[in-house]
């Protein structure tokens, strides 16, 4: 290649003369580029930019399957056992969501914005909430994520930057920024960030974590963040990338233990206020009637509340759900045990009173479904490590070796 004459004040675009009062940059070959070229290519640049991302807005406008809130409900049966409620909220908000954002494109009239619904799960722990909101993903094909909301601080603070959980989500998304737009974030354990003693204003607030509040606010409005590639905290010297988060679906989950408690107290004071309401309250089941009202008296700030319009629960999985999940859904805990010793040659067969011993175990540990696997694994341990190199092409689960294999175990000692 020919080299320019470095001493040269032409720019090698456009070939006019560069005189002291604008810039000309000089690459290592000699060639340079003087300041109304740079600024014509960056407008070049910007329309193709946007005109690709118009493509990919189109596209994702076409190809998008969206799935009615009946066919999301019943994929939805196939992985989560029971939670019919908040399986039918959560299928409505998410094809509501995905639909606003099929739709921003094509409708010319917008008088009437249709407002994202970010949802909040209430349900204690192992009831389902994180299952139903990574099959949902899934079943959309959109990038998912989870985030624990007890790692956020408050800017300032020693800990992860609320901006870290979108850096989650770029990965998810292999870092194609138009697709983690549309994706999903899961915010565990929000309940942990509620300001403390709300119910009670005369105990100190918690200025920390409606700090953490505020910020999560921030990613929650629908506005341009900054994400840190690499996530963890922010430095002033990193290059971010710019994410829009109007498009983003939050779920938030937890626990917000007591909450029925708040739902009472609110319930009570309606039903005697208004006397006149015949309406029935079914006292047995009081968090069916949550409401963003409550979310405000366990803590979260109004602000908060308002930008998750869903709210639902998830009930707690008694003995009967209980042995559902460890036999029915499609990926089922014994289905996959039977499966892999299938691929051995082996047929597995689990007693009906070796699958009742596990569930009850599971209720004693008071860990949910979540329980069932850390029961499962230590019965199943040793067979599964002898099996292979067995002889033996039929085996069958029965109580009592269910009993011998968990009474080995840790788990044992937490009874
Ligand atoms: P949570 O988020 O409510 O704490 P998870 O969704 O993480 O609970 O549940 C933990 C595990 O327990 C799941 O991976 C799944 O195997 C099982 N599980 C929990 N609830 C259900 C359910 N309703 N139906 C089927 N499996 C469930």
């Amino acid at each position: 290649m020919a080299k320019f004459n470095p001493n040269d004040n032409q720019c090698s675009f456009c070939g006019q003369n560069i005189g002291r009062d604008k810039i000309l940059l000089k690459g290592l070959q000699g060639a340079s580029i003087c300041e109304d070229c740079l600024k014509n290519g960056n407008l070049i640049l910007q329309d193709f930019l946007n005109e690709e991302e118009k493509k990919e807005q189109k596209s994702f406008t076409e190809n998008f399957k969206l799935i009615k809130p009946h066919e999301i409900k019943e994929k939805l049966d196939e992985y989560v056992i029971g939670q019919d409620e908040a399986k039918k909220v959560i299928a409505v908000a998410v094809y509501n969501h995905y639909k606003r954002i099929k739709s921003a494109t094509k409708v010319a009239d917008d008088s009437v914005e249709i407002e994202k619904s970010n949802i909040i799960m209430i349900g204690d722990t192992g009831t389902g909430k994180t299952l139903l909101a990574k099959t949902i993903a899934k079943m959309l094909d959109v990038p998912f994520c989870i985030a624990d909301a007890t790692v956020f601080t408050q800017a300032g603070y020693v800990g992860e930057d609320v901006e870290s959980i979108l850096t989650r989500l770029l990965q998810a998304a292999d870092y194609n920024v138009k697709k983690a737009e549309r994706g999903i974030v899961f915010i565990d354990e929000i309940d942990k960030v509620a300001r403390k003693g709300a119910e009670n204003p005369s105990i100190t607030r918690d200025v920390a974590g409606e700090g953490v509040q505020q910020s999560l606010l921030k990613l929650l409005e629908g506005s341009l963040v900054n994400v840190p590639p690499q996530g963890g905290r922010k430095h002033p010297e990193q290059k971010f990338i710019e994410v829009n988060t109007q498009n983003i679906l939050f779920i938030g989950s937890g626990a917000f233990n007591s909450m029925d408690k708040i739902i009472a107290e609110r319930m009570n004071t309606h039903v005697i206020g208004y006397k006149a309401d015949n309406k029935v309250f079914d006292k047995n089941n009081v968090m069916k009637y949550v409401s963003a009202q409550d979310l405000k008296t366990f803590g979260l700030i109004p602000e908060l509340c308002g930008r998750f319009p869903v709210v639902t629960h998830l009930d707690a999985l008694d003995k009967t759900a209980l042995k559902r999940i460890l036999t029915e859904p499609k990926n089922a805990l014994i289905k996959q045990y039977i499966k892999l010793l299938q691929l051995d040659g082996i047929t597995l067969k689990f007693d009906e009173s070796a699958i009742d011993y596990i569930v009850d175990k599971a209720v004693e540990l008071k860990l949910g479904a979540r329980g069932l696997r850390s029961i499962v694994e230590q019965i199943m341990t040793n067979l599964m490590y002898d099996a292979p190199s067995s002889k033996k092409k039929n085996i069958s689960i029965t109580i009592d070796y269910a009993k011998e294999q968990f009474d080995k175990s840790i788990y044992s000692d937490m009874e």
